[in-house]
């Protein structure tokens, strides 16, 4: 049998008081040379990058009304199957289809932008906006009217096109 002989530890050792302050002066040492990392968020507001992808818009034509024409793109595109749609004639000569409804279940989204990739029309954005919180799930059933009204987070003149690296738009 081997026998292990246990170290004999010194006095200082056995008070551990030196180590404790030692490691403190290191944790303080640290602290003081470290730079702030947390965002003062919602005081500060957050600046997003420019390819970042929040709130779902519909963008409007001049008149105020959806430039999307029902092609069903992006919800062929989408991979996690939340857009559904019900296309209907507009009895315009000038376009041929328009959703007469259109949904997003945000709560489904990725929020991976193929849809906004996927449109020929650039009717959809992913727009920099972020505060979406609510503890309602019917919230986050995003219809024609909620896509056309997130509108508002953009400023009024430029509505009518994709804004994603507008510097304006990135200051609201
Ligand atoms: S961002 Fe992606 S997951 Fe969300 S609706 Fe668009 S295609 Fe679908
Ligand atoms: S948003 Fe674009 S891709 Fe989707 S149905 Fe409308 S026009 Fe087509």
């Amino acid at each position: 049998m081997i026998g292990i002989k246990k170290p004999e530890q010194t006095l200082m050792q056995k008070i551990y008081l030196p180590e404790i302050l030692r490691g403190l002066a290191i944790t303080i040492r640290h602290m003081l040379r470290q730079k702030p990392v947390t965002c003062e968020y919602p005081e500060k507001p957050h600046v997003v990058p420019p390819n970042f992808r929040g709130l779902h818009r519909l963008i409007q034509r001049p008149g105020g009304r959806e430039r999307c024409v029902a092609c069903e793109l992006c919800l062929t595109a989408c991979p996690a199957n939340c857009i559904s749609m019900v296309a209907a004639d507009p009895n315009d000569p000038n376009v041929e289809k328009y959703p007469l409804r259109y949904e997003i279940d945000v709560l489904r989204c990725i929020y991976c932008g193929f849809c906004e990739e996927a449109c020929p029309c650039d009717a959809i954005e992913l727009t920099p906006h972020y505060e979406m919180a609510s503890s309602r799930r019917e919230d986050f059933i995003f219809t024609k009217d909620r896509l056309l009204d997130n509108n508002r987070y953009v400023p009024e003149g430029e509505r009518v096109s994709k804004v994603r690296t507008n510097e304006t738009y990135l200051r609201i």
